[in-house]
Order: structure tokens, then sequence, then C-alpha cells
């Protein structure tokens, strides 16, 4: 049995944030990873000597969280923006497809400017009309909060649903907006709207200016990196951080935690479970609860060799509409996307990332698979011979719920045991990251009350 002051079951890098904080702090930590490496969501794939991210790879700049805890923790790492050339969106059914820039101001699909040239392309003059009606409606109040899906349908219409709202939601959140409140997935444009009344004066009040797609940051090399850094600066200042060791069990006990893996018992006064949804669920719920079951996310990377591509047909990437015939929610042209990543390909090769609709539903495995989507979702005609190789990686635990209710939370907090992470803090590195490091602070900040009194 071995004892620390801080327990924090998860190396992804909520884990890994607190770890480093905590650490520097003066706490004696130890982090348990159940992965054979650390990073969670924040992982790397190669093809010979291309390293990529084939999970996270980017940050949301609408918090100044990873740009600080870079500073802060001095890691050797360059931030950088994406290329200029904005996202797309494919909407439409087969026989009528759509392939057109993402409008400029929108949030989370909502437009700011029903008026404007391109939201007119998407949903048509009078799809654009019955949008702009949506300011005259009855004021929009918190009391009563249907789904996204609903609320989205009956106050701005269902072009704005179906072409806007449900292919972001979908390939940015993984969940339906059926499923969903606008509350708890973007609270700024719910209080925004709440207080403007209508969800055009919410997306008026939060949009910027810049192209969609581009109010993002992404470090040089791949944000996988931001992982290793991290995990290099715990160790350096003392932080234990064992891999390939999963956390089965927590008891509170009188004063501490124990902490059961399958080799040992840790104890601590205080634990941090910064897992994903399902892992933290199954170890803070009761052991009668029922299981949930969690849908998987698979990312599927591919080399092309084509200069085809070279003319970047659709900028950064595009998000796809459900009604899309496509087994693909989104795809990233990564290289037109990153310079740091085009410079590192030869000329005429490039590299994409396509987000399966369904982890369990076949249609992006094979040369003659990757080589349709891709064709479809660009426009341009890519044969099965030039994807020179692909790889996929699955995330069984990356759709974010809460893990338990706020009561629930509150006896565990008592207990010394606390929650982090896109479960509780929200998906995105730009929640995350703050909100992990407020938790190490506080953390930190009671311990050297305790050693001071
Ligand atoms: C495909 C994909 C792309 C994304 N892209 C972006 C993006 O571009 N920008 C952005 O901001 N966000 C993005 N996100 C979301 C972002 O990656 C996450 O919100 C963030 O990385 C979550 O970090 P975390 O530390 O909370 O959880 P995780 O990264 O899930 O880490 C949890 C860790 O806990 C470990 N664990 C689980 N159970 C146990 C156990 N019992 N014992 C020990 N360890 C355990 C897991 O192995 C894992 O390493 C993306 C997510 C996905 C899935």
């Amino acid at each position: 049995m071995s004892s620390a002051d801080l327990v924090v079951v998860g190396g992804g890098v909520a884990g890994l944030v607190i770890a480093h904080d905590a650490v520097r702090a003066g706490l004696n930590v130890t982090l348990v990873e159940a992965a054979d490496r650390v990073g969670g969501l924040l992982q790397r794939a190669e093809f010979g000597d291309i390293a990529f991210d084939i999970g996270a790879e980017s940050f949301a700049t609408r918090t100044s969280g990873v740009a600080d805890l870079i500073a802060d923790a001095g890691l050797p790492l360059t931030l950088v923006s994406p290329a200029s050339g904005g996202a797309h969106l494919v909407t439409g059914a087969a026989s009528g497809m759509l392939r057109a820039p993402l409008p400029r101001r929108t949030v989370l699909g909502i437009p700011a400017d029903p008026s404007a040239a391109d939201v007119v392309r998407i949903l048509g003059s009078d799809g654009a009309a019955r949008l702009a009606a949506e300011r005259d409606l009855p004021a929009l109040t918190a009391a009563d909060e249907p789904s996204l899906a609903e609320l989205v349908a009956t106050r701005c219409g269902p072009l704005v649903l179906e072409r806007l709202v449900e292919p972001l939601c979908q390939s940015v959140y993984s969940q339906p907006a059926g499923a969903v409140r606008l509350s708890r997935l973007h609270p700024m444009l719910w209080r925004a709207a709440v207080s403007g009344g209508s969800l055009l004066a919410g997306a008026e009040a939060c949009a910027t200016d810049d192209r969609a797609g581009a109010a993002v940051g992404g470090i040089a090399g791949g944000m996988w990196r931001l992982a290793a850094e991290l995990d290099g600066a715990a160790r350096a200042q003392g932080a234990q951080i064992r891999t390939g060791v999963s956390v089965l069990r927590l008891t509170p006990e009188e004063g501490s935690v124990a902490v059961i893996t399958a080799e040992a018992v840790l104890r601590a006064e205080r634990v941090v479970v910064a897992t994903g949804s399902a892992a933290a669920r199954a170890l803070l719920e009761p052991a009668d609860a029922p299981l949930e079951s969690t849908r998987r996310v698979r990312v599927i990377a591919a080399l092309v060799d084509t200069s085809a591509f070279d003319v970047r047909p659709v900028g950064s990437g595009v998000i796809v509409a459900p009604t899309v015939p496509s087994a693909a929610k989104a795809l990233t042209h990564a290289n037109a996307k990153w310079p740091w990543l085009d410079e590192t390909l030869p000329p005429g090769r490039h590299l994409f990332r396509l987000s399966a609709r369904a982890a369990d539903t076949p249609g992006l495995e094979t040369p003659d698979d990757l080589a349709r989507e891709i064709t479809l979702l660009t426009g341009i005609a890519v044969d099965p011979g030039d994807i020179i190789a692909s790889t996929a990686t699955d995330y069984p635990d990356a759709v974010v719920r809460a893990p338990v209710d706020d009561l629930r939370r509150s006896e565990l907090r008592t207990a010394g045991i606390h929650l982090a992470g896109a479960s509780v803090a929200g998906a995105g590195l730009a929640s995350v990251i703050p909100h992990a490091r407020d938790l190490a602070a506080s953390l930190s900040s009671v311990s050297s009350s305790r050693s001071t009194v």
C-alpha cells in the first residue's frame, strides 16, 4: 500500500493538468492511467515519419486556458493558427447536394444575420425569411426549456435545424440535437438568447467575425504534444505517473480514500476522478446503479496521393448534414487546415480525417470506402489507388454526460472525491483545462492551509 496527498484517476489532459499543477504547488501526487500511454483523447497516429493528431486537433480560443497553461508551465510548445480557408457544409440529399462555406457569423449553427448571403445560400430565401421572423416571436424564457432540436425547429424553422444546427451538433458534440439542451451545450449562447429574448439575439451577441472554424488554435506538431509535455513536466517535478493501471474502485474511509487497482491499494487524502463520463459513473455510482451504454466515437485518417487537392476545394474540411448519404459526419482536410502539417507532407499528398457517423456502422474501412466518401464530400474524384495509407482509432468513452447528479457530487466532495474533465467541465480543451487548473489550485490551497495550521 502507498499513500499520497492526491491521487488522480485518469491521465487525459484534465488529469495531467491537475497532476502537474498540484505537484508544482507542493503536493505529493500519484496519477493512475488505465491505458498504456497518457493523453486520453489527445492521441497521435503516424504514417511513416509523419505524426499527426487522431484525437483532438485544436482548441477553441474563446478562453486563454491553453495558452496560459503552456506559458505558466513553461512547456516548449508553439501555438499556431489554422489556415484561413474556413470550414464548409455539405447538405441536401444525394439528388441535390449543396457544398457551401459555413456561414461566417453563426453560433452552434444558429446564424446571427438571417439575410447574410452565406446564410441565404444554405437556407434559400424562404428559409432565411422564416428565420428572420424568430425575433418577432414571444420572448424566449428560461422556463421549460425544450430540447435544442425542438427549440430551433419551432423558433427558427425546420431548415435551420436540418441544415445547420443538427450537423454542427452531431459533428462537434457527437449528440443529436433532440437529446441535448442548449443551456447545457452552450451556456453562453443560452444566457444571451434568454437575455435578448430570441435565438437570433443570442447568436448576434456571441458570434465573432471569424470564418467558421477559425476561432481555434493549434500546436505546431499536433495537440498530442500538449499531453506528452505535461506528462514530462509533471514527472520532472516529482509526480508519480503510472500507466497501464486501471482503478477498479474507490472506497471512502475515515479521513482518506482508498483507491483500489488490480495491483495495489493507494490511499490519499483527496482523489480526483478525471476519466470519461461512463468510467466516472462506474466508479462513483453505487454498485447497483444501472450501467449506461455509451457510443463509441471513431476517427479515420487517410493519406491521399493526388494533387487535385492542392487547391483546397473545401477549405479546412466539411461538416456533413445527417441527410447526406455518407458514413462520415465530418471530414477535415488536415494539411489544408494546419500549415505545419502541410510542410511535413511530400508535394501532392493530402491527409484527411473522417469522423464516423456511427462507429459500429461500416462504410469507412477499405480504400474503396474512403475514396468514395472523400469524393462525395469534397467533390473531387479520388481513386481507391490514390489512398496510400489509412488508420482508425476508436474512443469508447468520449461522449460527455454528467456522471452523477449534483447531490451525489457534493456527497463525494465531502468524502474527498472530486470530479474533473469533460464530464463536468464540458467537452473541449478550452473548458476542461481552466476547470482542471481551478480545481488543482483549490486542492493545493486547502492542503497548504492545513499544513500551516
Ligand atoms: C475525436 C475527438 C476529437 C476532438 N477534438 C477536439 C478538438 O479539436 N478540440 C477540443 O477542444 N476538444 C476536442 N475534443 C474533446 C476533447 O478531446 C476532450 O474534451 C478532452 O480531451 C477530454 O479530456 P479529459 O481529460 O476530460 O478526458 P479523457 O481524455 O477522456 O481522459 C480520461 C482518461 O481516463 C482514463 N481512464 C478511464 N477509466 C479509468 C480507470 N478506471 N482508471 C484509470 N484511468 C482511467 C482513460 O484511459 C483516459 O486516458 C475531441 C474529442 C474527440 C473524441
